[in-house]
């Protein structure tokens, strides 16, 4: 993956006594730091303000909630999933990222100064719900880790959920930036999980994020520090040929990583709204993921037809299958009916899938 490096660095007034100021600092020596009493709205005159605001980066106290519950997707199958959301935005550039649509009208590259707030909520989260066990992400509105050579996230937050007892916490990320992991014992709380695709795909798709061979690569040195693993098969893209691309892939993915350490995989076929196409065409117009027939689901969300979906997990679980006979594979954001035709039964609500995914990774 290539190497980050804004243009500037944002500072609002009440973040300099932040850890992840002080990280920023040593990390981008020759960057200039604006110190700025508010940060407001973010402003840009350019005809591409989400792909401006990439290019700096802003530092600035959260001033909400850090926890939320995953908002899933209406009528899908839920996985009962926390989010902390400890940045917004992310510096590399998918072209179906669903961030261009979501963060349209504060598109500001952000990471949230104030990570002792961050631990306290979810100190006392956990500590009220001890019977409960959590599995928080962090990769909503970001990736988990693009940014941690330069913010050291990790180092301030892994510390902390290595000690308790009632919670797993994912990293979810398309770069290779796992240095700063590789030091900390997770002590079995933190899985490190990678969205794969072809190298086919990322060329074409994935830009500015890790080469297949960086991300495993990245993955195996994970894994031999101690961490679980996961990986993502999503968004799954249909081409012609895609089933040798996505068959050699799990093939090489499971010879390089050990299949007992991983914790669970998940798919999901490529899906946006009728908005976020719009974006996509205006901003990249030569993709070809605009191309492909697709219909309209309950979630209001493009989907390519159902048979087709549920013929590529089938394949997909294939191939899986021939791998590793049993790891946990779920489906992303899909429907009763995809579910039955896939595994054979669909969860009867999400505690139930959120229930058997812990149960599969809690020790
Ligand atoms: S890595 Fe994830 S968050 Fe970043 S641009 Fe790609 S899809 Fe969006």
């Amino acid at each position: 993956m290539k190497s980050f490096c804004p243009s500037e660095v944002i500072v609002e007034g009440g973040s300099e006594a932040s850890p992840i100021y002080r990280n920023l600092k040593r990390a981008l020596p020759g960057v200039p730091f604006v110190h700025v009493a508010d940060i407001g709205e973010a402003f840009s005159t350019s005809d591409d303000p989400f792909g401006e605001h990439k290019q700096r980066l802003v530092l600035a106290r959260h001033k909400g909630d850090f926890l939320k519950k995953c908002p899933g997707s209406d009528g899908q199958v839920c996985c009962n999933y926390f989010v902390i959301n400890f940045a917004s935005n992310c510096p590399m550039e998918c072209s179906y990222c669903y961030l261009q649509e979501y963060l349209a009208d504060n598109p500001a590259l952000k990471v949230f100064s104030n990570v002792d707030d961050l631990v306290a909520e979810t100190h006392a989260l956990l500590s009220r719900h001890r019977g409960f066990f959590f599995r928080i992400g962090t990769g909503e509105i970001t990736d988990s880790l693009a940014l941690d050579p330069y913010i050291g996230f990790c180092k301030e937050v892994v510390p902390f959920f290595a000690e308790q007892p009632n919670v797993l916490l994912e990293l979810k990320t398309k770069s290779d930036k796992v240095e700063g992991l590789l030091g900390l014992d997770p002590k079995g709380r933190v899985v490190v999980s990678w969205s794969m695709n072809p190298q086919r795909v990322i060329d074409a798709d994935e830009h500015l994020t890790a080469s297949l061979e960086e991300r495993l690569a990245a993955a195996r040195r994970c894994q031999e520090a101690g961490y679980k693993l996961a990986f993502h098969f999503d968004p799954m893209i249909e081409y012609p040929g895609w089933e040798g691309d996505y068959r050699a892939m799990v093939e090489r993915i499971f010879s390089v990583v050990d299949h007992r350490r991983v914790a669970w995989l998940s798919m999901g076929v490529l899906r946006e709204t009728p908005g976020l196409k719009r974006i996509m065409r205006r901003r990249f117009s030569s993709t070809r993921l605009l191309s492909g027939e697709q219909v309209l689901c309950p979630d209001g969300k493009m989907r390519y037809f159902q048979p087709l979906r549920v013929a590529m997990y089938r394949k997909m679980l294939g191939w899986i299958r021939e791998a590793s006979p049993t790891v946990f594979v779920y489906l992303c954001m899909e429907s009763r009916e995809v579910w039955e035709q896939v595994f054979g039964f669909a969860p009867s609500c999400e505690k139930e899938l959120g229930a058997r995914i812990a149960a599969v990774t809690r020790y």
